[in-house]
């Protein structure tokens, strides 16, 4: 299959793989990766086994159901429990513990819980049930914002006034700034995401290399993509010229998708918002402009998010600390045991470009 199978092709990724040893300094090398889809491919492409060993991709704040805080969590089940309120979502959101359950569990005993595949098909659910409130869960980083504009501004175009959207969109550079405080990481440097990249394009990368001195490349997400971009982001480390390399140019241009950002800077505005682990980060999420406040389901139905407001559930559960890259998933005292993808203590094990998931389901 084109734009796959030479992606895959063996010759070029031993080429790749002898190539990095080759150039792979003694001291032990940081790589964050920040997307979930390049943390399920280095795990279900076996390409750990290609790298040296003092090479560590470290999977970092990525998988956008694994960032969304508790508090989000509990207001979509609080939000699913009221009378004639239709919930829509992503599938791997019905599965992620709030403090005392799940979607899942509140459909299983009569919510009108329903999954659907993109956030236009909210449309036709609204229209269909004109005497309910229909509130879509707005979980996801750039790649997805800019759909999830499209449908408010299709909902508005169509007049539709029963459908709502909570949002807990969040912007991926931020969250890279943020861990480029913590010294105890020590990176050395990011395999920048390719998808949002096609969005966002490769400026707002040029901070890390400009003020913390970090290498940088955006890659795609086949083996021979991932080596590439480890191999680029090698090279800048061991040459001591650190930039920001794009080795998915066969779909992230560096300047995005203007278009699509217009679309997603129309109907939201950035917030600080709160993730999973990290806390409330400055400029870190998309809120719903006041233009289009009636579709905000915080207004509708009086709610404010505040991740100060959840209670940590009483587990031994340290999603947190794998989105901050501290610990990879096997140190959790839970992995594998009390936790696995059939019965998920944390969102990590829910989705499949969660951390623990990959661990579990690759290694
Ligand atoms: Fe949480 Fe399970 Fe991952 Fe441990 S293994 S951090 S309990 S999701």
């Amino acid at each position: 299959m084109r734009y796959v199978d030479e992606f895959r092709d063996k010759d070029l990724v031993k080429r790749f793989a002898q190539e990095i040893k080759g150039i792979t300094p003694r001291r032990k090398i940081n790589i964050m990766e920040v997307c979930g889809t390049h943390t399920q491919s280095f795990r279900r492409f076996g390409l750990k086994k290609l790298l040296p060993e003092n090479i560590r991709l470290i999977a970092g704040p990525g998988c956008p159901v694994c960032v969304s805080h508790q508090d989000y969590i509990d207001l979509a089940i609080r939000l699913a429990q009221e009378k004639d309120v239709i919930t829509i979502t992503f599938a791997d959101m019905l599965r992620v513990p709030g403090t005392n359950s799940t979607l899942e569990k509140i459909r299983a005993e009569s919510a009108d819980v329903r999954m659907v595949y993109s956030a236009l098909d909210s449309l036709a659910v609204a229209k269909l049930n004109p005497h309910k409130r229909v509130v879509f869960l707005a979980v996801g980083f750039e790649t997805t914002a800019p759909t999830i504009a499209l449908s408010i501004l299709a909902a508005k175009d169509a007049k539709i006034k029963n459908l709502f959207f909570l949002s807990s969109l969040k912007l991926i550079p931020p969250a890279m700034g943020y861990l480029l405080e913590d010294e105890a990481l020590s990176l050395d440097g990011f395999l920048c995401p390719g998808h949002v990249s096609a969005i966002i394009g490769t400026k707002p990368y040029e901070f890390i290399p400009k003020e913390y001195g970090l290498a940088c490349c955006v890659a795609g997400f086949e083996p021979v993509d991932i080596l590439e971009g480890v191999y680029l982001l090698l090279k800048q480390i061991t040459t001591n010229h650190p930039r920001v390399d794009n080795q998915y140019s066969r779909v992230v241009k560096n300047s995005g998708n203007p278009t699509a950002r217009e679309i997603m800077y129309s109907v939201f505005k950035e917030a600080a918002v709160f993730w999973r682990g990290l806390g409330e980060l400055p400029k870190s999420g998309l809120v719903i402009r006041n233009e289009f406040s009636r579709f905000d389901a915080e207004k509708e139905f009086c709610l404010k998010q505040n991740g100060r407001r959840a209670l940590e559930r009483k587990t031994k559960c340290r999603c947190g600390d794998i989105l901050k890259g501290i610990i990879i998933p096997s140190e959790c005292s839970l992995f594998a045991k009390a936790c696995t993808p059939d019965n998920p203590v944390g969102p990590c094990m829910v989705s499949g470009e969660g951390a623990c998931n990959a661990h579990y389901r690759y290694q």
